[in-house]
């Protein structure tokens, strides 16, 4: 509790060191704007790259600028209640079959491997007769995991239990869960098959493929031309686009029009933050905690998002977001307009952040519906990992 009121105090701190007094938290254009834009496209253009270009001047970056103790930060000393509302996909082994996707995708499939196999003959109702998933074909990187949700028939069966195998755990691997992980280039089939009745069994055809290569420009890294800050890769000190890039904004706003056009309302709580903002926020921490302590709710400067001007923090910057019709609006719609919810539930063991429902990340819309088509979460997508090497 104590620990809990001295991080409050050097957020504080942190805050009235870095915003100019009332615009502190309150935020800033997007917010603004959003009353001003909904009418009148070309109204809206001149708005948006009027207000963009400002935010050069300094006293406009200095609005921008929320060195709030937000986010990965004090989010991360949180409980998870969400870890307990969510359902935890795919965790079924014992025989439930709960986790069971809605609308899974019939068993049936074109190709040869994918097909769920059903035994003739087998006319017990208490037996499992046929098993679909809710994928058969998947091409990860290396690194790459992805776990099929598997509905096991007649729900009236009594052992549900999965048998999962590999044909080249060289090449993917595979728990006792279904999750699949990539380890090598090359196809390989992952087969799952019923405790209760080895006989049936469903598929998928693993295809992996090499991580792709990173490109560093000016300390920056790149991949598959997104821009890249998390534990692994840091951004230079130098690294300062001033504000939330002119794109990111313009996404920003066309996604708030089209929520309010849904009756949700988002609006941006923090965007921009410099090198110098997270160190001073980090260094407090560190100060107050230890550094253990302070590395698991607070990125290093340089390995904050927010410091690439592409991400932002959506309404209310904790658990309590978690479940609210805005966060589910954003997890089902942001990547129509070029976002990405960039930590994930239940890939906190490969982001390195816990569940954000609030944190997006700019990546244009291309690139944002293929990551939200392919379930993976950025690191995932790209092969790469996410934690700190010194
Ligand atoms: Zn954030």
């Amino acid at each position: 509790m104590k620990k809990d009121i001295i991080r409050k105090f050097v957020a504080l701190a942190a805050c009235l060191a870095f915003c100019t007094g009332t615009s502190c938290g309150k935020v800033e254009r997007p917010d603004d704007k959003e009353n001003v834009t909904v009418s009148g496209n070309d109204s809206t253009t001149a708005d948006i790259s009027e207000t963009t270009a400002d935010a050069s001047s300094e006293n406009q970056s200095e609005v921008l600028t929320i060195p709030a103790a937000t986010d990965e930060n004090t989010s991360k000393t949180a409980t998870n209640a969400e870890g307990e509302e969510l359902p935890v996909s795919g965790q079924p082994s014992e025989g439930t079959s709960s986790y069971t996707a809605s609308g899974s995708p019939s068993p049936q499939t074109t190709s040869g491997t994918g097909s769920s196999q059903t035994p003739s003959g087998t006319a017990s109702g208490s037996q499992v007769t046929e098993i679909s998933l809710t994928f058969y074909e998947v091409t990860l990187p290396v690194g790459g995991s992805k776990m099929p949700m598997v509905t096991m028939s007649p729900a009236t069966a009594e052992n549900k239990g999965e048998i999962w195998t590999s044909s080249d755990e060289k090449i993917a691997a595979v728990d006792s869960l279904g999750n699949i992980t990539a380890v090598g280039e090359g196809k390989c089939i992952i087969t799952v098959k019923s405790d209760d009745n080895p006989a049936v069994s469903a598929s998928v055809q693993v295809t992996v493929e090499a991580a792709k290569e990173p490109a560093v420009a000016d300390g920056v890294t790149y991949i598959e031309g997104i821009l890249i800050a998390n534990k692994t890769y840091a951004l230079p000190a130098s690294y300062n686009p001033g504000g939330l890039t002119n794109e990111c904004y313009s996404a920003f706003m066309n996604l708030v029009s089209g929520a309010a056009a849904d009756n949700i309302n988002i609006y941006c709580s923090s965007g921009f933050r410099s090198y110098e903002s997270q160190q001073y926020i980090y260094n407090n921490y560190v100060a107050a905690d230890g550094q253990a302590k302070a590395d698991t709710y607070s990125a290093r400067p340089g390995h904050s998002e927010h410091q690439t001007g592409l991400a932002i923090d959506c309404n209310i910057i904790d658990d309590s977001f978690t479940g609210t019709p805005e966060a589910i609006w954003l997890e089902n719609n942001c990547h129509k307009y070029g976002f990405i919810i960039r930590y994930p539930r239940n890939k906190d063991h490969i982001t390195g952040y816990k569940y954000e429902p609030w944190h997006i990340r700019y990546l244009g819309v291309e690139k944002a519906t293929a990551v939200y088509n392919s379930g993976l979460c950025l690191e995932e997508y790209l092969g790469i990992t996410s934690q700190y090497t010194y």
